[in-house]
């Protein structure tokens, strides 16, 4: 008798137990998000986003200011070119929308605070975690009227940003281009860093690297061509903030020029066979 219903009290705390344990399931906190390995240098993940060894999944996360949302078809193309040269096919696009951060012009650590503000994507599990902004403002040292803008930058290995008014001002300027056109190249350009071009986590099969233009191809034509701008342009791709790095911020005079110099309608951009085969020598397609 006395162990029946010892038994009973046992069995009841047992329930107790399973029940508060549902319950603390339901308001269960979100699980603590490791930042730190996408907050690494350009170039750092060119593996991981090339091969599916590690992560078989990719997630974009395109935040953009209001307003200045990229072209659906720019993403299209972006994603084709993802499947193009990485063995990822499962891609998934988020967008977060958010509010102008009222800058005159930004900064590295400004993008950079921006991001640790408002990121939301991280890796998870087998699924790498992309993200993309879209600013509104122009980047620090611009000077529009000389033309010497930057329309994308990279600054770690799975962040870039996209100088979106930027891109839209100068397409504005020439009736044959469109903001399709310079947004993709400029998106395709920025991803092929971290893929880890050039010489930034993939080690080049043949020397290409310009080296005049460090962490960019030296084949014309190649959409990882960068040419330097007068006034300061070249020192600019290695400025240097409290630790944070842009491998590359990207002239719109080398985007325009590169666009211009392709005679077909759709001015398709694309890596030279020196690019491809760093790619491909690092796991990618
Ligand atoms: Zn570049
Ligand atoms: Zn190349």
């Amino acid at each position: 008798m006395k162990n029946s219903k010892r038994l009973l009290v046992l069995m009841s705390c047992v329930f107790i137990l399973i029940g508060s344990h549902s319950c603390s399931k339901e308001e269960a906190q979100p699980k603590e998000i490791n930042k730190t390995p996408n907050l690494q240098t350009t170039g750092d993940s060119a593996n991981d986003i090339l091969s599916n060894t590690n992560f078989d999944k990719i997630l974009i996360e395109i935040a953009h200011v209001s307003g200045f949302r990229p072209r659906e078809q720019t993403i299209t193309q972006f994603t084709d070119f993802l499947r193009q040269y990485t063995f990822k096919q499962n891609i998934a696009v988020q967008y977060l929308e958010l509010e102008s951060p009222d800058e005159e012009d930004l900064t590295l650590e400004e993008i950079s605070d921006l991001e640790i503000e408002n990121r939301t994507a991280y890796n998870d599990g087998k699924t790498l975690a992309i993200y993309i902004y879209f600013a509104d403002a122009p980047s620090e040292g611009d000077d529009m009227s000389e033309g010497l803008v930057t329309v994308g930058a990279v600054y770690r290995n799975t962040s870039m940003i996209i100088y979106e008014n930027t891109i839209r001002r100068l397409a504005s300027q020439n009736p044959s281009i469109s903001v399709t056109d310079v947004e993709s190249a400029t998106l395709n350009h920025e991803f092929g860093h971290l893929f880890g071009l050039v010489n930034l986590g993939s080690t080049p099969v043949n020397d290409h690297e310009d080296l005049e233009a460090p962490n960019h191809c030296n084949v014309v034509g190649c959409l990882m061509r960068a040419e330097l701008q007068l006034g300061g342009g070249a020192s600019k791709s290695t400025t240097e903030h409290n630790g944070l790095k842009a491998s590359c911020n990207l002239s719109g005079n080398t985007m325009m020029r590169l666009l211009q110099s392709k005679t077909s309608k759709s001015y398709t951009v694309d890596l030279d066979s020196e690019c491809v085969l760093d790619l491909r020598a690092n796991g990618g397609r």
